[in-house]
């Protein structure tokens, strides 16, 4: 959604509602982890009201953990952290599951995957970073690839659900190579909300993946 357009909101928020996306994707910055600050609880609280589908919240925060009941209060289903963000990580996932969220736990473009050898089986979500994070529209970074194949193995020896998100320069173009390499779920803010017909566009997205 950091890609919508603020001002008709609404009309985004039931755009979504209408098409065949599967969940509501909010980035919180807080100009410390990340060089932008885009919004906070509130403006999740208030979308959350109109949208029908998965709150999957984002957390580009130092400190996440001092939020994590108000973005639950907030409405968030899905709450993601950051391992560079995260001095103790599998605290912050019990306490994320503990609220009654799903745990997810992002990786820095720089981060390697191994680093969640030991927590894999705790983890809901794993969101790989296509670009570095910050802001919308940036272009793919291509070893992110690589990373996604490597979650996989690691996901599927551990022998655990855990699902494998991508954000950041995801396009109908790499779309496909994404799943093949093992996406269940994409983030493409930019490639929908600037297309002329964003319902449409979700639809090729799903068929690209399929
Ligand atoms: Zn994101």
């Amino acid at each position: 959604m950091l890609s919508a357009d603020f001002l008709n909101l609404g009309r985004d928020i039931e755009m979504v509602n209408n098409s065949e996306a599967d969940w509501f994707h909010l980035d919180v910055m807080d100009g410390r982890f990340v060089p932008n600050i885009s919004y906070g609880m509130s403006i999740i609280a208030q979308m959350k009201k109109m949208a029908k589908k998965t709150m999957d919240v984002h957390l580009m925060i130092l400190e996440p953990e001092k939020y994590f009941e108000e973005f639950k209060k907030a409405g968030a289903d899905i709450l993601t952290v950051h391992y560079e963000a995260s001095t103790h990580l599998h605290r912050n996932l019990q306490a994320i599951k503990a609220l009654g969220m799903k745990a997810g736990v992002s990786l820095n473009p720089h981060t390697p995957v191994h680093l969640l050898e030991d927590v894999i089986a705790d983890i809901d979500l794993v969101l790989i970073m296509s670009v570095n994070p910050g802001f919308g529209g940036q272009k793919f970074i291509q070893q992110a690839m690589q990373k996604i194949t490597k979650v996989k193995s690691m996901i599927t020896a551990a022998g655990s659900n855990t699902l494998i998100e991508v954000d950041g320069g995801v396009t109908l173009e790499n779309a496909g190579a994404l799943v093949a390499a093992g996406a269940d779920a994409l983030v493409a803010g930019n490639t929908v909300f600037s297309s002329p017909d964003p319902v449409d566009t979700i639809k090729k997205l799903k068929q690209a993946g399929k």
